[in-house]
């Protein structure tokens, strides 16, 4: 097992648009009519990389999370990609600990064979943006949804790591049953929604009546389905509500902004992902450091508004310990979450489901760690438990129950009461990770339930 000492707090993600601009024209995109087309060089990603590097090494940590970014990543071409590995290849000679992970956000279109066995043999993680099926769907191309659709179940057949990512509109309005109907018939098993505000006017993408009414009627189908399928937000609310800790930023009370810096193809840094291609840079990295960034007075000023903000308006919320206020950027001038009312309406609506499944577990209070398998593309939302006599059990992530007891003599046993955060991007890849993480507070809940 790796040694390191980071837990997700100490470590800089790089975002980096490789390109800025893309062969879609979605248009609520900055990047779709971005006239400065540019391409960053090998140069530059080079030294993002090694600064990046650089940086998480001397503040102990021995991992880099990679994202390939655009516009449309993809147009940076195959040729920088495979450079990309022979530098990090490079890397980890030098620094024999290092683990790198890479991850790339695509609209999909450009996909074949080739690019799908590079991304295969490299081990990346995919996220391809999709809304769900063709009429709620407004990221595409020429083709509409079909060479997408196509790709998807390229990445499929060849059981490539990927996701989708979907916006959710006001669109969606009613689609939830679709939307579920769609992952399944296209053998999609891992998802992530982005509701934002996305642009310098702060309007959001969906209302909180269409978004709250989306996301319950999904997570019913969800939960009562048999369908394997990892949805981002729901596994965030269900670590969180058994006490466990999620790797997503926008569910960590904000403790993790200011470790993601998006990197235009110039060097220019900026806070996150910015809504516009207004917005001043931080500074540029081909002539600073990380470090040096990090220390600025402008991005201190922000971090500062984004933990204020949530003291201020979450301080009282009693699901503020699951809710964490949510994302920064979708914080309204007045420091609310713009999505607050759904977050109020569907996380205690989870929690009640959480809770009746701890309670389900009696038989496995005395369990003391948790071990979830890496992500397989049809098994990753499955959790193998080790109970404190050496039984385990099967236990299904999305709150299924399976009591059916396993040979365990292939798994190590750790140490209790530590974690494992060594992979706590804020992406739908998290949750495929292999994580070891404290259950004793199964324990708790069930203790306090049956006092009530
Ligand atoms: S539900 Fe609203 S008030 Fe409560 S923690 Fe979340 S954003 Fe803050
Ligand atoms: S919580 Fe939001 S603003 Fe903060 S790092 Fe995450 S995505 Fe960026």
């Amino acid at each position: 097992m790796k040694t390191s000492n980071c837990v997700g707090y100490n470590q800089i993600t790089p975002i980096i648009k490789v390109v800025d601009y893309c062969n879609f024209h979605c248009n609520f995109c900055r990047y779709s009519n971005n006239p400065h087309k540019s391409s960053m060089t090998f140069q530059t990603f080079k030294t993002i990389v090694e600064k990046a590097c650089d940086y998480n090494i001397s503040n102990g940590c021995y991992q880099l999370s990679i994202t390939f970014h655009g516009g449309e990543p993809l147009l940076w071409g195959y040729d920088n990609f495979v450079n990309a590995i022979v530098l990090e290849k490079e890397l980890k000679i030098k620094y024999p600990q290092l683990d790198i992970r890479n991850s790339i956000q695509t609209n999909g279109s450009l996909l074949n064979d080739r690019w799908i066995d590079f991304f295969s043999e490299n081990n990346f993680d995919i996220g391809i943006s999709i809304d769900g099926p063709e009429e709620i769907n407004f990221h595409k191309g020429d083709t509409g949804n079909k060479t997408v659709i196509e790709n998807i179940h390229k990445l499929s057949q060849k059981k490539c790591k990927f996701g989708i990512l979907s916006v959710i509109t006001n669109d969606h309005a009613g689609w939830a049953d679709k939307y579920y109907e769609f992952l399944v018939e296209h053998d999609i098993h891992s998802v992530g929604f982005c509701y934002c505000m996305y642009d310098e006017d702060r309007q959001i993408t969906v209302s909180n009546n269409i978004l709250t009414d989306f996301l319950k009627q999904f997570f019913i189908r969800f939960y009562e389905g048999e369908y394997q399928l990892n949805v981002r937000e729901f596994n965030n609310v269900f670590k969180l509500c058994l006490g466990l800790r999620t790797g997503s930023c926008s569910f960590s009370k904000r403790q993790r902004c200011g470790n993601f810096f998006s990197i235009r193809p110039n060097g220019d840094m900026y806070f996150c992902d910015p809504y516009s291609l207004e917005t001043p840079p931080l500074g540029n990295i081909l002539t600073e450091t990380f470090a040096s960034i990090k220390a600025k007075p402008e991005l201190l000023k922000i971090i500062a508004a984004a933990k204020e903000g949530a003291l201020k308006e979450c301080g009282n919320c009693e699901i503020k310990n699951i809710c964490g206020g949510g994302c920064y950027r979708s914080s309204s001038l007045d420091g609310k979450n713009a999505f607050c009312e759904t977050f109020k309406s569907l996380y205690p609506y989870i929690e009640k489901v959480v809770r009746s499944f701890s309670k389900k577990c009696r038989g496995v209070i005395e369990l003391h760690l948790i071990y979830l398998e890496p992500m397989s593309s049809m098994g990753y939302n499955r959790a193998k438990t080790i109970m404190s006599n050496g039984e385990r059990i099967l236990v299904s992530m999305n709150g299924l129950y399976d009591s059916k007891k396993i040979e365990c003599k292939d798994y190590p046993v750790w140490d209790g009461d530590r974690y494992d955060e060594s992979w706590s991007s804020d992406s739908w890849q998290d949750s495929h990770r292999n994580q070891i993480v404290n259950f004793k507070c199964l324990h708790d809940i069930y203790n306090t339930q049956s006092q009530n």
